[in-house]
């Protein structure tokens, strides 16, 4: 799947002022903050990044590189050294990263594809490479790999063969959502995309409704004002929310305010460009309390002959405020509301 395409660079609202610009005492602070005797590895020693002296270095390694989720002046220096020294380059879009690529000046490095539909088939040509010595770098269109990206299987299958991974960090839109969100970000879950429909987004949504953390969500513009609608239902109207939206782009935005009013302003006017939604914590409540034995006892209670297990799921989660998902499971576990049956429970408050 893939994320925006790289708009730099651009002075825009991510754009900050030269070194040149820099007051001199600020300046001499940064420099006194970076320890000298402390700048990472050096040419010659055996940087699984780099390599110790360019592309032959003879140390085999998966390189997960993050780029830019916008302003191409995010790509960082590193980054573009891992890139240029990379043996190939596998990327989702050979033709988005190649314009990545000469931006940072980069040529003559090949790009092969890796995308969701062919990453199962390309790991063993990886883990090939890997084992000959070859440094093979991963890219996504945008931000870090494996983030609702490819990459993910990549490592996990590099882990498994005890090649080395390594990882040049970047941007992602995921946490650069989270810190501009105002919300807390102590504790905070990521849902990435939610299902588009049917169970599967019920009981996901379910999940976002009940959750005390911050959630973070990806979603494509054209649904954001359905999933805004969505979230109303089971997180109630006035839960906060940040929608955050073209970041690090000439046109960025942070909407935030309540899920009622973000629905209105979503309603207002198409939701333009990329779009990652924060969503405050559920408050804790009373039924976080409620123990599973009490769930178990009420259950067990309104069991009367011949009724469904959905209508008596249904009934206990609507008396203790609690998701029916929690209720369907200790009935399916515990069997006190009776035999299993096909369906799951109704709804997804
Ligand atoms: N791997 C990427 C990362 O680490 O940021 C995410 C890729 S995911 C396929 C693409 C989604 O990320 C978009 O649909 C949107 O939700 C979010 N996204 C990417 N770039 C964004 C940006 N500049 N502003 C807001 N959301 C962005």
């Amino acid at each position: 799947m893939s994320g925006g395409a790289p708009d730099g660079p651009r002075p825009g609202p991510a754009g900050g002022p030269g070194e040149d610009d820099l007051d001199p005492d600020v300046l001499e602070e940064l420099e006194a903050w970076v320890d000298p005797d402390d700048d990472g590895p050096a040419p010659g020693d055996d940087d699984p990044v780099t390599g110790a002296d360019g592309r032959d270095s003879g140390q085999g390694a998966v390189v997960l590189v993050g780029t830019p989720i916008g302003n191409l002046g995010d790509l960082s220096p590193r980054a573009a050294e891992a890139l240029a020294s990379a043996r190939v380059v596998y990327c989702e879009d050979t033709r988005h990263s190649r314009r990545l690529l000469t931006h940072a000046g980069i040529s003559g490095v090949p790009l092969r594809s890796l995308h969701e539909h062919n990453e199962e088939e390309r790991i063993g040509e990886i883990l090939a490479a890997v084992g000959r010595g070859e440094r093979v770098a991963v890219v996504s269109d945008a931000g870090l790999p494996g983030i609702s990206d490819p990459g993910g299987r990549v490592v996990a299958a590099a882990a498994r063969a005890g090649a080395t991974v390594t990882v040049v960090p970047g941007p992602s839109a995921a946490l650069t959502a989270l810190v501009v969100s105002g919300l807390p970000t102590d504790r905070f879950c990521f849902e990435g995309f939610l299902p588009r429909s049917g169970r599967g987004r019920r009981e996901r949504l379910d999940v976002v409704g009940t959750e005390s953390r911050t959630t973070v969500l990806f979603e494509a513009p054209g649904r954001v004002a359905g999933t805004l609608s969505d979230l109303v239902a089971v997180c109630g109207a006035d839960r906060t929310v940040a929608v955050a939206r073209e970041l690090t782009k000439l046109h960025e935005e942070v909407w935030r305010g309540t899920l009622s009013d973000a629905v209105a302003w979503a309603g207002d006017r198409p939701v333009r460009g990329e779009v990652v939604l924060v969503v405050g914590g559920a408050p804790e409540t009373a039924a976080d309390t409620v123990s599973d034995d009490v769930l178990l006892a009420a259950l067990a209670d309104r069991r009367a002959p011949g009724e469904r297990t959905r209508g008596v799921v249904d009934a206990v989660a609507d008396a203790f405020g609690v998701p029916r998902r929690r209720v369907y499971q200790l009935a399916l576990e515990g069997r006190a509301a009776g035999p299993e049956e096909e369906g799951g429970p109704s709804g997804s408050g």
